[in-house]
């Protein structure tokens, strides 16, 4: 990518991590009990470019859990399988203003289940996945994240039995879309699968070449494997633009201008379409279950370099 030396990506990062690796606001997500024990100081920043140079600081070898930032790949499968109009009918496209596990932007929303960036939308987007059986659909889900991240994952099997069984809020969700016509698969099934694709493990630069895939077109960089045709890109993008951020997503858009998705294990993923991904992770979070680090990490890239989408900022 021509606008962008490897010098001036290498120190955008390394800006990054040493502007951000002493703050300590915020907290580790608590909710699903054993995030609280990851080590809340680490911190990684990465940049992938569309060629697939890699660019990193920090802990970036580090697995953390992908929770959320798994939904966009996930939203990519279903587009990839049966087109972006089965995002919009079967599940919606509209940003709920409300935080991520919302139950009430269901009843709001009846007829659909939000967007594929919150629990909702996401545990729909995983009930869509045509597949026979439990196993088959969890096969499909993994196998596509293990080609956006262009490397074999494992699932981080304490992370599973630790959310799942606290999963009341998402099993509430899985029935109450159910009830609604907006669940395509038997709700336990959903929330069971669901719950094992946000505890897959990656560490930065997985989740960088995730990105990177996104911001190639659709194909990985590393591995040259299609995994969203190029024409549909644009529209998962747009989906992250509006709604990656949960309830914050518009103060997202409004001071990085950048297409993202945030999790609560820490991870934030990017994406500036057609030059490269900015990737990082940090485990304390914001109120509304952003990493408080990988914002700052993020934004700081993004201003450096001038690449907010709707101009240098
Ligand atoms: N697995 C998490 C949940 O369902 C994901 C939430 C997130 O990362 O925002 O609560």
């Amino acid at each position: 990518i021509a606008e962008f030396d490897s010098v001036a990506l290498q120190s955008a990062v390394d800006r990054a991590y040493d502007s951000f690796k002493n703050v300590k606001e915020g907290a580790n997500a608590n909710y699903i009990p054993i995030l609280d024990e990851v080590p809340s100081d680490l911190f990684g920043v990465a940049i992938v470019t569309r060629d697939g140079e890699m660019f990193v600081a920090g802990d970036v070898d580090y697995r953390f859990s992908i929770q959320s930032v798994s939904k966009p790949f996930t939203a990519a499968l279903i587009m990839a399988q049966q087109g972006p109009e089965a995002v919009r009918e079967k599940i919606g496209v509209e940003p709920t203003g409300l935080p991520f596990n919302s139950k009430v932007a269901i009843e709001i929303y009846e007829e659909r289940s939000g967007n594929p960036m919150v629990n909702a939308g996401a545990i729909a987007a995983v009930s869509l996945v045509q597949a026979e059986t439990e196993e088959e659909r969890w096969e499909l889900i993994n196998d596509n994240i293990q080609g956006f991240a262009g490397e074999k994952l494992q699932v981080l099997e304490e992370v599973y039995t630790s959310e799942y069984e606290t999963a009341w809020g998402n099993r509430a969700i899985a029935n109450l879309l159910f009830n609604y016509g907006r669940l395509y698969a038997e709700p336990e099934e959903a929330l069971r699968v669901y719950t094992r694709q946000c505890s897959i493990g990656i560490n930065t630069r997985d989740l960088a070449v995730m990105g990177g895939t996104l911001a190639n077109e659709g194909t990985n960089p590393l591995t040259g494997r299609e995994m969203l045709p190029a024409r549909h890109v644009p529209e998962l993008l747009a989906i992250m633009a509006t709604a990656g951020f949960y309830d914050e997503s518009g103060a997202w858009m409004f001071s990085a201008g950048l297409p993202s998705k945030t999790g609560v294990g820490g991870g934030v993923v990017s994406v500036v379409p057609g030059k490269f991904a900015i990737a990082a992770f940090s485990p304390r979070l914001n109120e509304a279950g952003n990493s408080v680090r990988a914002q700052r990490a993020i934004r700081q890239i993004a201003g450096d370099l001038g690449v907010g989408l709707y101009g240098p900022n």
